[in-house]
């Protein structure tokens, strides 16, 4: 069978991880079978459709690289992929309809005639879901147009997933209790249902239903906070779905070879912020050191447009790759080694001013100065002898170091402080610091 799948988004909001989940989901069961992934924007709800949430929806799943093969600007053989624009079709199905005699006006409405028997759907992560239309008073003829001719949501859902020849309709587990109904509209026009699977809901860390505003929610938030858009599908391809191992870092390709609708969970998913930061840091330490600097640069850039990064911006980044889960963090984690005004931390500067190493620093600062060509072995040699002529040991000497090069008792390798930084800015640091010690160190 040729797997057509398509993502059917409403345009009346951001797109947010619940949504960005089901593209995912399609898309990935679509390339594991090598077939069709198609993007059908439901903009038919004039109302509450916005340009905006539009472009952020295909914004969003652009970032993911979640490409259709079918969609808005990729024309294929079942468009208009905008719903708004397929009305045509929408009057022919209709017209069957009413040719079959299922559909009958009531009050300037037309509803759609139900058989009266009970309609089971398998779901394929669900399981068996019977909803009984015998009983009339709980499952009323539905109207599929609406007295001002517009259609409803199951007719146009229906027809538009017929008629693109979707095989397979993976959706939020909202929409579970719409599918009978979608079935007696599919087996009123005569032809076979696509399989479903409605896949889970995602929940709060408290395991309330997660909603837009929930932190986390909003997919635009991931790029602007430094996340990968490959950590991100990877996390949310472990929301609802797993791998039948424990491993958990995966590309998109392990993801398209591994996923299968079976490995998907009846029960919600949980979504987790520190996993999720967590991941991103796997992903990040994946990168290669000038991926990794070319990646961090481009964040910078489009967050702080007005600062310029130095030229030793790549080195910077290298030292730092380890040192943190999401790229928003870097401008604080490098601030000592992007300018000489920072904030230092008081605890470490008091740990550092009383330590046993603290009154060699000024002559450390000069030894600096002669270092004729600067590195950070020279530097490493310079405080060997410094601690030599001291009596103390070499080790005793670093922690300070660190704190008067970096203001700060955690970083990045020394050497790679010592490197960035490079002579005169080294001593000079070192200088400032043991000057300080006279004094009270200003905050
Ligand atoms: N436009 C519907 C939604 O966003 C599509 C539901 C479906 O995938 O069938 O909920």
């Amino acid at each position: 069978m040729n797997v057509r799948t398509r993502f059917a988004p409403s345009p009346t909001g951001s797109l947010h991880v619940g949504g960005a989940r089901t593209a995912l989901f399609n898309w990935l069961f679509a390339r594991h079978h090598g077939g069709s992934y198609i993007l059908r924007v439901e903009d038919t709800d004039e109302v509450r459709n916005t340009p905006e949430a539009r472009a952020a929806i295909l914004d969003g799943l652009a970032w993911l690289g979640l490409d259709w093969d079918e969609g808005p600007d990729k024309p294929g053989d079942h468009g208009p992929y905008y719903q708004s624009e397929r009305r045509d079709i929408h009057d022919a199905w209709f017209q069957r309809l009413v040719d079959a005699g299922r559909v009958y006006r009531d009050d300037g409405a037309w509803r759609f005639r139900f058989e009266r028997k009970p309609v089971t759907m398998r779901d394929l992560v669900c399981g068996e879901v019977t909803i009984d239309y015998r009983d009339e008073s709980n499952t009323p003829d539905m109207v599929v147009r609406r007295s001002d001719g517009s259609y409803v949501f199951h007719f146009v859902n229906v027809v538009d997933d017929l008629e693109m020849g979707v095989t397979h309709v993976i959706r939020g587990e909202d929409h579970l209790m719409n599918t009978p109904k979608h079935l007696q509209l599919i087996e009123a026009f005569g032809v076979a249902p696509p399989v479903y699977a409605h896949i889970p809901l995602i929940l709060n860390p408290d395991g309330s239903k997660m909603s837009k505003r929930d932190a986390g929610a909003a997919l635009s938030e991931y790029p602007r906070r430094g996340f990968l858009p490959h950590a991100v599908v990877n996390f949310l391809a472990l929301l609802g779905w797993s791998p039948k191992d424990d491993s958990e870092i995966f590309a998109p390709g392990e993801l398209i070879e591994r996923f299968s609708l079976d490995a998907v969970n009846r029960a919600p998913a949980r979504f987790d912020h520190e996993k999720c930061a967590w991941m991103n840091q796997q992903h990040l330490l994946a990168l290669d050191p000038a991926e990794f600097a070319e990646t961090a640069a481009a964040h910078f850039a489009a967050n702080h447009p007005a600062t310029p990064l130095p030229a030793n911006f790549p080195a910077i980044a290298a030292a730092l790759q380890e040192k943190f889960r999401l790229l928003d963090e870097l401008p604080a984690a490098a601030d000592f080694l992007l300018g000489d005004d920072y904030p230092r931390d008081k605890a470490a500067t008091a740990k550092a001013a009383s330590s046993p190493a603290a009154p060699h620093l000024a002559a450390l600062a000069a030894k600096f100065d002669g270092i004729e060509s600067w590195s950070a072995q020279a530097a490493k040699d310079a405080l060997a002898g410094v601690a030599k002529a001291a009596g103390i040991k070499p080790g005793q000497m670093m922690f300070p170091l660190r704190v008067a090069l970096s203001g700060r008792g955690h970083g990045p390798d020394l050497s790679a402080i010592l490197d960035i930084l490079g002579r005169e800015r080294s001593a000079t640091r070192v200088r400032v610091f043991a000057d300080g010690l006279d004094s009270p160190i200003a905050e």
